[in-house]
């Protein structure tokens, strides 16, 4: 047998006596599944909790410019707060020196 059910909002519209049967953006929640208006966080008023798994990756990271990156490690190496051999703790502080000057 063929399965031709579309996946349906299954929220009761009480004061319509039926059923939603919304198919855009149906989701499956705890309570079934749900249009984006009838989400149980939508019911509540509630803005919606971004989906967790199925994101892209980079909406976990926070994207620093390298420039910007580079910047706080030399001026942490400069500082002694972040570990590095003395050759780059060196040329950080020359780098930091020669930052101040200009
Ligand atoms: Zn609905």
């Amino acid at each position: 047998m063929k399965e031709t059910t579309l996946p349906e909002c299954g929220h009761w519209l009480g004061s319509e006596r039926r059923h939603c049967r919304t198919a855009d953006g149906v989701r499956r929640f705890v309570t079934g599944l749900r249009c984006p208006a009838h989400t149980p966080r939508a019911l509540q008023g509630l803005p919606e909790i971004p989906p967790g798994p199925g994101w892209p990756a980079r909406a976990w990271t926070t994207p620093t410019p390298d420039s910007v990156a580079s910047v706080i490690d030399e001026r942490a190496i400069a500082s002694g707060k972040r570990r590095s051999n003395p050759n780059t703790y060196r040329a950080a502080q020359a780098a930091e020196a020669q930052r101040r000057a200009s």
